[in-house]
């Protein structure tokens, strides 16, 4: 088996009306990876996914699922794949448990892997109870799952997921993030496509910062973070602020007589200014890091600042 998962090289796709939604972009995604492909609306992420997934026509460049070239073996490459896309994907007459044992015979299992995958990606997502429910009765959430047992249900060695958390309630979104976590750490690779930061942070190891069509940065999530110049720390004081701080020689940002927020430079230690309000006898009750790290670099890299 490749341990590439994925490879794209000079992949470049010019829309009808000359929009050019990807220029000559290439990665590597190793097998095992879970990586995050990260950028703002209309930067060519959706583009990407649906050419892998072989529904957008690419105008020229290279795509590899697992080794497999999708123009030289298009079915094999689909086996090796699972997508989970922004649109709900099933017959909603069907019921959940015919979306899922369908999906799975599609794939030419045997009808006793179509039913132990389809009992097993069920019960996985939560979807046992509304089994013999139709698919147009389920809320937002549950069709979101469905979709991803849907995408997993031939066991697939790499799952894409465009914006997985859009629209989906935050109970959902912290119980998606656990289920995706297990299954990479079963060996599933796994990327998503995000512009909502958080959640590339959290859950990926790798990240390429993608912009009006281009990559502008790869990069390991921890070496990208630790880029970052500054950190913002909001304190909670016990009592009122004094105007002593003015001449601290930090850069207070006064909140409200009770709260202020610093920016620390990498150069500047957080012990001197813990220090300063030690000397100064300020009781600080709470302190929270305020940064929104990948907000920041995010805006450094694509010069939007
Ligand atoms: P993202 O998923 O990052 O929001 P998209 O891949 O959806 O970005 O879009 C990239 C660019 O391609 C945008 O300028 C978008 O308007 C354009 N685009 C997307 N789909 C089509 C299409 N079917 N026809 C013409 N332009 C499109």
């Amino acid at each position: 088996m490749s341990n590439i998962a994925l490879n794209i090289e000079g992949l470049s796709k010019t829309y009808p009306g000359e929009v050019k939604a990807l220029k000559n972009i290439s990665l590597q995604v190793e097998s095992g990876d879970f990586y995050a492909l990260l950028g703002p609306n209309g930067a060519g992420k959706s583009t990407a996914i649906g050419i892998i997934s072989s529904l957008v026509t690419k105008t020229s460049g290279l795509v590899e699922i697992l080794g497999i070239d999708i123009d030289k073996n298009h079915s094999l490459a689909k086996k090796k794949l699972g997508v989970v896309g922004q649109e709900v994907n099933f017959n909603q007459f069907e019921t959940v448990y015919q979306v899922l044992s369908h999906q799975a015979g599609y794939y030419g299992m045997s009808s006793k892997e179509v039913v132990k995958n389809t009992h097993y990606y069920l019960k996985a997502l939560g979807l046992w109870d509304k089994r013999n429910e139709q698919g147009r009765n389920l809320s937002g959430g549950m069709k979101r799952r469905l979709m991803v047992a849907k995408a997993l249900v031939n066991n697939p060695d790499l799952l894409i997921l465009d914006e997985p958390s859009a629209g989906v309630d935050i109970e959902l979104r912290r119980s998606l993030w656990d289920f995706l976590k297990e299954i990479n750490n079963q060996g599933t690779t796994i990327i998503l496509t995000t512009h909502y930061l958080e959640e590339a942070e959290k859950l990926c190891k790798n990240i390429s910062i993608i912009d009006e069509g281009s990559i502008v940065k790869t990069s390991s999530m921890n070496s990208l973070l630790n880029e970052l110049e500054t950190q913002n720390y909001l304190f909670e004081l016990k009592n009122s602020i004094s105007s002593e701080l003015d001449n601290s020689g930090f850069d207070f940002n006064f909140i409200n007589d009770r709260q202020i927020s610093i920016n620390v430079s990498k150069k500047n230690s957080l012990n001197e200014v813990i220090r300063f309000f030690s000397e100064n006898n300020i009781e600080v009750v709470n302190m929270t890091n305020e940064t929104n790290r990948l907000e920041e670099l995010f805006l450094n890299l694509t010069n939007k600042k």
